[in-house]
């Protein structure tokens, strides 16, 4: 008898069920609108322009191999990422307070983020209600509490700020608190930028620790530097934090796992020393849990971040990403209002990034999947970009067969 034989199967991620779902499904008008993953106006899988040309110049590199990485990742890499989501001319980066890692994207990212918590800190994590999934997962796997602070307000399908904000008050002095620092998954609403200034009023007030996590930088605005925009406030103000930094989502490179942890030092005579003695730990617990994060990705990465032309393509591709969901918003909300489909729309289109919350109950979501073979997922969160001219207009209609 094996050793494992008492162990039950663990149950499904309902995101990657639901897409086996859509898979086996025979309707030809199907729609998958549950994974986080852009499409292109046919719905098909989309791989930027400027990432197939940053592949063929590292295909002919005739200096490219596969040596191993130092722990901490290629110097310049971090370095290149850091400027992305710091700014190129963040003071935290010309006062070399800043320790950056190359990770395994950016749910390697918040891994090792969270065991670097555990060792140094080892306080409940502050999470958004809802939040991504995976956040509670993680900080459980790492042996970590989680906490909520309200976020979702259901009745105006807005933020509750006020509710965030005596959540944070009340959360014990030096806690720990996971930010979106754009495009909130799954209610697609951040905080103006006058919110934000309360919230980080707050965290400073409280002296919180503030943990970023930025998986969809360009997603939000299509502009790189509008999406960092709290990040690089909250460093202004002088707070000392962490930021999970994805590229899995505004390069398209899903599977091949590119992303960066970088820890801010908070200003001080020997910040850059903390710093460097930071990057040495992070190295350290990716060694043990990984040896080394893996290279090709990040490397396609560096090429588009260290050639001015193809930087710039980058952004126009992404702005074509972003462009095509916002365009789908509107389409959306639009069609709701021509049918004068019950209740209020505007959220669809006010909404930002991948994600729209659309308000849908549970059982309307399974009518939707049973009666449609539309497939999202069960809080009513859809990803818009599996939305596209021709599709919508199904996708609206059955919706509004469902709310009445
Ligand atoms: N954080 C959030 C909020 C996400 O939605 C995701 C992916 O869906 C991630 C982190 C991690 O993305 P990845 O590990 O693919 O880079």
């Amino acid at each position: 008898m094996s050793r494992f034989a008492t162990l039950e199967p663990q149950p499904k991620d309902p995101i990657f069920a639901l897409v086996d779902l859509y898979q086996k499904d025979e309707n030809p008008n199907k729609i998958n609108i549950s994974v986080g993953a852009y499409r292109d106006e046919n719905g098909k899988p989309y791989v930027l322009p400027v990432v197939k040309k940053a592949k063929q110049i590292l295909l002919n590199d005739p200096n490219a191999n596969h040596e191993y990485n130092p722990m901490t990742g290629v110097d310049s890499f971090c370095h290149n990422a850091a400027k992305v989501i710091l700014g190129k001319d963040s003071p935290a980066i010309a006062e070399e307070r800043v320790a950056t890692i190359q990770t395994v994207a950016g749910t390697g990212a918040l891994k090792i983020a969270c065991e670097f918590l555990k060792q140094t800190k080892n306080t409940p994590i502050y999470i958004s209600n809802p939040t991504w999934a995976n956040h509670k997962a993680i900080i459980e796997n790492t042996d970590l509490e989680w906490k909520e602070y309200s976020y979702w307000n259901q009745e105006n399908r807005n933020l509750n700020i006020e509710g965030l904000l005596e959540d944070l008050n009340n959360a014990p002095d030096n806690s720990t608190i996971l930010l979106h620092a754009c495009a909130h998954n799954p209610t697609g609403t951040d905080p103006t930028r006058e919110q934000w200034k309360r919230i980080c009023e707050v965290i400073k007030k409280k002296n919180h620790f503030t943990f970023f996590d930025c998986a969809y930088q360009g997603f939000a605005s299509g502009d790189l530097d509008n999406d960092a925009w709290a990040i690089r406030y909250f460093i202004e103000q002088g707070l000392e934090l962490i930021v999970c930094q994805s590229f899995s989502k505004n390069m398209g490179l899903y599977s091949e796992r590119a992303g960066y942890i970088h820890i801010v030092i908070k200003p001080s005579e020997n910040a850059s020393v903390i710093a460097k003695n930071v990057r040495s730990h992070l190295g350290g617990i990716t060694r043990a849990i990984l040896s080394n994060a893996p290279n090709f990705a990040v490397r396609v990465v560096d090429i588009i971040l260290s050639d001015p032309e193809l930087y710039k393509e980058w952004n126009e591709n992404m702005k074509v990403m972003s462009g095509r969901i916002q365009k789908m918003r509107k389409m959306a909300r639009d069609k709701f209002v021509e049918l004068k489909t019950p209740g209020t729309w505007d959220h669809i289109q006010q909404q930002i990034g991948m994600f729209s919350y659309t308000g849908l109950t549970v059982k309307q979501v399974e009518c939707l999947i049973e009666k449609f073979s539309i497939y999202m997922t069960k809080n009513g969160r859809m990803s818009v970009a599996g939305l596209n001219e021709k599709n919508v207009e199904y996708f609206v209609k059955s919706v509004d067969w469902v709310v009445r």
